[in-house]
């Protein structure tokens, strides 16, 4: 049978599932489906599928299982490191038509949703329990609980809250060869080996969400916002290791640089940042009223010591939204500089941000290119950005010279390749700079626990040649 009968066959099959119109197949339709948010990659899937009930999943992920193919789960596709992306006889298995908000047990703070529920729907529906869903990631709007789960997805707040992993207490997952199995237990803890664990940031390389118990928590008394604008970079980075340093957990601590100010100023977006400062901190603290305002006075104090011209604290609800509205939107602004972006993602020790900052900038200037820096500074989480014109040539190769250069940069500074984007396609070269091949092949050997046939996600996060066992599977089949 040629790969086409096969596509044909299984397309037929998967709409006996699914119905005529959750399939696929034309280019025309797959074009969407061929990026993320990361469009430097282009990849063509075989055919997509998007079940509209958790049943239909079941049943399309074990016809998949049946036909041998290969898939990839994809919420929203606002992953920034090409992990949602299929090539070849890969069929992608979308998940944003089951968005359904199960449950929500305020008693408890656990809500149940589906794996394509967006991000920020959960925590306007738990609001009016007063909670919320506390990870945050800036494409909140958007992204998918289900995402956030394969990639251990953080966010501005989780300086204070932690990330996905700690928000979780139950999964449903789908296993490659077909299986339901629960991870992690929504009552207490579970015995045994972590399994909720390593699913939680395993990039779709273990299965599929099916559905998410989460913890929900309870909104803050009290929240107060401050904008402090440095006239160096330097500076700003200081005041962020002093904070941390003074004791005090803000709830999230943002640093943007000039070239992000006067993206967003320039944008929908503005929100009166000074478009003068080198650098501004985004600094929020919350709990309970009493004794606020002294964490506010000690953040503002450190601030004005180390050089800030201004500490602003917003006045009012719209004021701090808008301060936010900023920041989260950043990298919308950035299109505004130029037609492609690349977003990176690293981690550094904190009281490493101004020298790292300002290798950076070196690194920007000697390759003739802008780079912007929007991240989460409280826990050294990076966010360099290239804004570049593929049309002009060589940019493009500059570009990605200047990322290579930065990411080793960041890694000798004893950082890592992300903080919360993930691996994907986009940082496979990268992982033999922070793993040994044994590590590599630990990784693979896991792997091999909850998809044998390497079906889910193939050929992302950890290189291919690192596994013994892909040697072993391919020389069997060669
Ligand atoms: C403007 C912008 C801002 C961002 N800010 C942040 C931020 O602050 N913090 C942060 O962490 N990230 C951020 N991101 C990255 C991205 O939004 C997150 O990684 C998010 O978790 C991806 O969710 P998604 O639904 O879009 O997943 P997708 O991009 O569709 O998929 C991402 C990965 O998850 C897998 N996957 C999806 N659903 C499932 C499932 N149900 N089961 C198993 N695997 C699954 C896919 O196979 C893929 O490997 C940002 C992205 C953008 C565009």
């Amino acid at each position: 049978m040629t790969t086409s009968e096969r596509d044909t066959e299984l397309a037929a099959k998967l709409r006996g599932i699914t119905g005529e119109s959750s399939v696929l197949t034309r280019r025309s339709q797959l074009l969407t489906y061929t990026s993320d948010g990361l469009p430097t990659y282009r990849k063509w899937p075989a055919l997509a599928v998007f079940p509209n009930t958790r049943n239909e999943l079941i049943e399309v992920v074990r016809a998949l299982a049946l036909a041998k193919r290969t898939f990839v789960a994809r919420g929203a596709g606002t992953g920034l490191s090409g992990g949602a992306l299929a090539e070849g006889d890969a069929v992608v298995v979308g998940l944003n038509r089951l968005n359904r908000i199960l449950s929500i047990d305020a008693e408890n703070r656990l809500a149940v949703v589906e794996p394509g529920t967006v991000n920020a729907h959960l925590t306007r529906a738990a609001n009016a329990h007063g909670l919320h869903y506390a990870p945050d990631p800036s494409s909140q709007t958007a992204c998918t609980i289900g995402g956030n789960v394969a990639e251990n997805a953080g966010g501005p707040h989780c300086l204070k809250y932690g990330v996905t992993l700690n928000h979780v207490a139950a999964l449903t997952v789908i296993l490659p060869e077909g299986e339901l199995v629960t991870l992690g237990n929504a009552d207490g803890e579970d015995a045994g080996y972590d399994l909720l664990g390593a699913f939680i940031g395993s990039e779709g390389c273990f299965g599929i969400a099916v559905d998410v118990t989460v913890r929900l928590t309870r909104n803050p008394e009290a929240i107060v916002t401050l904008l402090a604008d440095f006239t160096t970079v330097e500076a700003a980075a200081q005041a962020v290791s002093a904070i941390i340093a003074s004791g005090i957990v803000p709830a999230a601590l943002e640093m943007m640089d000039n070239a992000t100010i006067r993206a967003v100023e320039a944008s929908i977006y503005a929100a009166g940042y000074p478009v003068d400062a080198a650098a501004v901190l985004l600094a929020e603290v919350d709990g309970l009223k009493a004794g606020l305002d002294v964490d506010v006075r000690v953040i503002e104090h450190l601030c004005v010591e180390l050089g800030a011209r201004t500490v602003r604290i917003a006045r009012e609800e719209g004021e701090r939204m808008r301060l936010w509205q900023g920041r989260k939107k950043a990298f919308g602004a950035m299109g505004r500089i130029a037609p492609d972006l690349i977003v990176q993602d690293a981690v550094v020790p904190r009281t490493r941000l101004p020298e790292i900052l300002a290798k950076i900038g070196e690194i920007g200037r000697r390759h003739g290119i802008m780079i912007c820096n929007v991240f989460h500074a409280g826990d050294g989480n990076l966010h360099p950005n290239i804004a570049y014109d593929a049309r002009h040539a060589g940019v493009e190769e500059r570009a990605h010279e200047a990322m290579r250069e930065i990411m080793t940069v960041c890694i000798s500074a004893g950082g890592t390749i992300t903080g919360e984007h993930g691996v994907g396609l986009d940082k496979l070269d990268y992982m033999p700079l922070v793993f040994t091949p044994q590590t590599l092949d630990a990784m693979c050997q896991v792997r091999q626990v909850f998809d044998p046939e390497r079906r889910s996600n193939p050929e992302k996060v950890v290189p291919v040649h690192s596994c013994r066992e892909w040697y072993a599977v391919r020389g069997a089949r060669a």
